[in-house]
């Protein structure tokens, strides 16, 4: 089984490969261009395994994705290579267009154009976010997989985009795919740009937590460990098309999360005040999403899906982990 990744040296990509590396019978290529928001320390130990190869690409180059696929000729091929700071979409959207939707575009037509050539049940698994259904009501039911498309974000936008033209590629080209739309994330490896290792990392060094607008915003969450299981069981489906919400089920206001990591840390690493003195209330995020919760059961009945993590174990588990991580932290700080 060769099963080639993209965006492999990210917060997902890297927990995925660390987890296929447990089967020796996988041969596994990461590429991966190797952004600010790469980790290489994520897969620290595998570089020399036999089954694990490593090609520097950028997805937006054509030619060198296409040798690459040429070349590995991939049972499946699992795309997580993209931009993913929601905060950054807003300041400089281009690189999202650029890398989200070109580059899925180049994955698709390097696939297409060495269709023959590539293992029979060859599978495309495009990793995507809940945020393209856009925001829900408080009161909303859950987003399911016939949810339209609403995204609000250069970011979510990119991505719905790039879900659209893996479809239409699916339906134009028959290229076997899945789509998958999962809930925010968390665990050990991610950027502390994101909210749960900023916190932590803010906490520690004693500087401000900073948290959007009142801090009601709602949403998801997934351990990462969890996420990649069910990335796996998709992989394995008979389907020619398909596509899977994957969440936690456990919502969370954003507050909420924040103080979860302060009143740990309280406990963990007591500090004469409170963790909780930190949490300061900034301007929202411009076109900020309200609430984000999906719907799936899809992925529980089809594929025996229950994720392993509850959010109060694992929050405690990934500040305790990041504690004991705090040089690598400060070393992603940019
Ligand atoms: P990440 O930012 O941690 O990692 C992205 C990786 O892609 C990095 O290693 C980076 O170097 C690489 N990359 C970026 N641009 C590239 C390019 N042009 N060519 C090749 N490689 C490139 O992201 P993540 O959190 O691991 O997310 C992975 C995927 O999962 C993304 O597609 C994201 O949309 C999706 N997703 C993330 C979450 C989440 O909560 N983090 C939730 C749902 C879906």
């Amino acid at each position: 089984m060769k099963i080639l990744v993209s965006g492999g040296l990210g917060f997902i990509g890297s927990a995925l490969i660390r987890s296929l590396l447990n089967n020796e019978d996988y041969q596994i290529l990461n590429i991966d261009k190797c952004s600010y928001a790469s980790m290489p320390e994520a897969l620290e130990g595998r570089e020399s395994l036999k089954n694990y190869s490593f090609k520097k690409i950028d997805i937006k180059n054509a030619s060198e994705v296409e040798s690459a696929i040429a070349e590995f000729k991939p049972n499946k091929i699992f795309h997580l290579a993209a931009e993913s700071h929601v905060d950054r979409s807003i300041s400089a959207p281009k690189e999202f267009l650029d890398t989200n939707i070109l580059g899925t575009f180049n994955i698709l037509e390097s696939i297409r154009g060495n269709f023959s050539n590539l293992p029979e049940n060859f599978i495309l698994i495009h990793v995507s976010t809940d945020e393209v259904y856009g925001s829900l009501k408080f009161d909303e039911s859950l987003f399911n997989e016939l949810s339209s498309y609403a995204p609000n974000s250069p970011y979510s936008a990119s991505k719905a985009s790039s879900d659209l033209l893996v479809r239409a590629w699916n339906k134009t080209y028959g290229i076997k795919a899945a789509i998958t739309n999962c809930s925010n994330n968390y665990g050990p490896w991610q950027n502390p740009e994101k909210l749960i290792p900023k916190t932590i990392f803010n906490a520690i060094n004693k500087k401000p937590i900073p948290i959007y607008g009142k801090g009601v915003n709602i949403r998801d969450w997934l351990h990462v460990t969890d996420h990649v299981e069910a990335l796996i069981k998709i992989s394995d489906t008979h389907e020619n098309y398909s596509k899977y919400n994957i969440g936690g089920n456990q919502e969370m206001a954003n507050i909420d999360l924040v103080k979860e990591i302060c009143s740990h840390l309280d406990k963990k690493i007591p500090i004469d005040t409170s963790y909780f003195d930190l949490i300061t209330y900034v301007d929202d995020r411009l076109g900020h999403d309200l609430r984000y919760a999906i719907d799936a059961s899809k992925l529980a009945e089809d594929h025996n899906f229950k994720p392993k993590y509850m959010i109060k174990d694992g929050i405690k588990e990934t500040v305790d982990w990041y504690i004991s991580n705090l040089k690598w932290m400060q070393s992603k700080i940019i």
